[in-house]
């Protein structure tokens, strides 16, 4: 029977197609015993070897559009599934005790999940997520037939929630949509589902137990609407929605060469968060003003050896060249415990790593690292111009100690005879609450500031920005964000300082419209939503979106910031 759901649009697009419903809970296995052992132990390896070959794919899959942060689930699954406890653990079980492989899954599951919660480190109880996913896949593994390998293809994947790493696999098999009963449309699979242009509603709190796997659905991911077995008026609206999409689509593209110009004549400067050679190509396509973001512990964490001097010269140079000209912003190293590291750079067992030794702070440790890193940085702005960004300053002596360091740099390679630009910008990283704050007493040591709102979200609210089960708490739509990015804005722009953010925050072409009331005019993301932000920057009127700026900062909750949204930035999500 026709029924009609209203929830989130998460990721745009009208989809219809049939129902593949994954209800929570796939561990609820009831105690089972074999009598061939041998064969249930084969049965399980083999379930382990397949889960390693889809980390292996989704991983080298793996570029663009938060590749690190999905990055880092999926390292962190792969160790646990090379985890000696919990691969002997089941071979015990299976041995000992008889068990099927499922049951002793969920024995293995129950008694790790009980270790984790009596942790006293919140970060590590909250790893338990991984756990079950890691759980759920090799169960998925174990069930799996020969005709399901080709995956949901065409079917819209309904769900409790879904993590990041598993939306690029989904995509892959050819699942057309998502829909989930919980999650918000600001977390991380919300933005990599825009990213990866796959619609996704969020929020369907009734889906799972209104819709069946096989019920035909069509799934607006703009506007939220699901309505299971549409009928024929349904039908025709789904239609002229997916042609409606697909137009846009069509005028997107023929924004790539229009100015990123508001309605009243404000140019605002998109730069791009480039890593690879592809980034960097479509960046320079798409009419980027440059690269405001070039992470380069990717350079560091795609391999066991630390690159040398030539190789990041080279890495870096060629970024630098393949933007003929226009400026790229080149990161110093930003690992640490809970960055992935292949490198053993970072420090082990840190007890809280977050707050631990990151970014700056392990660059300003190895000083040998970190001068070999300038020196191929300098070295890079002889082929064009380049400005050094700082990740993770906590205060004023550590950017006084970088420039202190890059002085001997230059001065190094000019009597090396080495080609390099002159006053090479230095700056840093606003990610860290100190440094918003402190900020009036060291920016007269920046050339320039570009706001970090992944980590500056999680320091100022104290939420995990990896821990998806933190939910709607992790969110830029908090007065405490708001109030510091205004400040950081004001700040700068009265010391005619550039200052961008280059957070997901920017990404977001919902979220054009508050920053730009906030005072930013640049911004710097994934190519992938350069044209959707460029598109929202052309709906709006700066110069009105400035005057309202007080209502905003009076928003009291995330409500009133909901409602500032609706009455000043109504600009369509990409
Ligand atoms: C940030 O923190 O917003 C940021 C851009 O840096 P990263 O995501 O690499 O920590
Ligand atoms: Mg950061």
């Amino acid at each position: 029977m026709r029924l009609v759901l209203n929830a989130n649009g998460a990721s745009r697009g009208s989809v219809l197609g049939r129902a593949r419903v994954r209800l929570p809970h796939v561990l609820e296995v009831a105690e089972a015993h074999v009598e061939d052992v041998d064969a249930e132990l084969a049965r399980l390896h083999d379930a382990i070897h397949v889960v390693r070959g889809e980390m292996r794919v989704l991983q080298e899959r793996l570029q663009g559009a938060l590749a690190s942060e999905v990055g880092e689930f999926l390292d962190l699954h792969a160790l646990l599934l090379d985890d000696p406890e919990l691969l002997q653990g089941l071979d015990t079980l299976i041995r000992s005790g008889h068990y099927t492989a499922d049951y002793a899954l969920r024995l293995q599951r129950d008694r790790i999940a009980g270790v984790f919660a009596g942790m006293d480190d919140a970060y590590l109880r909250s790893r338990i997520d991984d756990i079950d996913q890691v759980i759920g896949r090799l169960h998925a593994a174990l069930h799996r037939r020969e005709a399901d390998t080709g995956g949901v293809a065409g079917e819209i994947l309904v769900t409790d929630s879904i993590a990041p790493t598993e939306l690029l696999q989904l995509q892959a098999q050819g699942v057309m949509a998502v829909v989930t009963a919980g999650g918000s449309m600001l977390s991380h699979s919300a933005i990599l589902a825009r990213s990866l242009h796959l619609p996704l509603v969020v929020g369907a709190t009734k889906a799972l137990q209104k819709i069946n796997d096989g019920d035909v659905l069509v799934v607006d991911g703009g506007t939220g609407l699901i309505i299971r077995e549409p009928d024929a008026i349904d039908l025709r609206a789904h239609r002229t929605r997916a042609r409606e999409y697909a137009r846009e689509r069509k005028q997107l593209n023929r924004l790539r060469r229009e100015p990123s110009r508001t309605l009243d004549g404000v140019d605002i400067k998109l730069w791009a968060n480039a890593e690879s050679r592809e980034d960097v190509a479509e960046a320079h396509a798409l009419g980027a003003a440059g690269v405001g973001l070039y992470r380069t512990e990717f350079l560091f964490l795609n391999s066991s050896q630390l690159p040398d001097e030539e190789a990041q010269f080279r890495a870096y140079r060629d970024v630098v060249l393949g933007m003929t000209g226009r400026t790229v912003t080149i990161r110093t190293l930003d690992v640490g415990a809970d960055k992935a590291d292949r490198t053993g750079l970072a420090l082990p067992n840190e007890p809280n790593p977050a707050l631990g030794v990151r970014g700056v702070r392990l660059s300003l440790l190895r000083d040998a690292l970190f001068e070999t890193q300038l020196r191929a940085m300098v070295r890079a702005s002889g082929y064009g111009p380049v400005r050094i960004l700082v990740p993770m300053v906590s205060c004023r002596e550590e950017m006084i100690a970088v420039r202190a360091m890059l002085k001997r740099v230059v001065a190094d390679l000019q009597r090396e005879g080495h080609a390099m630009a002159e006053g090479i910008p230095l700056g840093a990283m606003i990610e860290v609450p100190s440094a918003a704050i402190a900020l009036p007493g060291f920016i007269g040591v920046l050339d320039f500031l570009s706001i970090g709102t992944n980590d500056l979200v999680q320091y100022l609210l104290a939420v995990d920005r990896n821990n998806e089960s933190l939910g709607d708490l992790y969110t830029p739509l908090h007065p405490a964000v708001l109030r510091m990015l205004h400040g950081i804005v004001a700040l700068a722009n009265r010391r005619s300082k550039s200052v961008s953010v280059c957070g997901e925050m920017a990404a977001d072409p919902v979220l054009v419209p508050l920053l730009l009331a906030l005072g930013l005019n640049e911004l710097s993301l994934h190519p992938a939503t350069l044209l959707e932000v460029r598109r929202a920057i052309r709906g709006c009127d700066f110069g009105a979106l400035r005057a309202n700026v007080p209502a905003l900062l009076r928003a009291h909750d995330r409500k009133s910031i909901a409602k500032w949204m609706q009455a000043f930035g109504s600009v369509r999500a990409a």
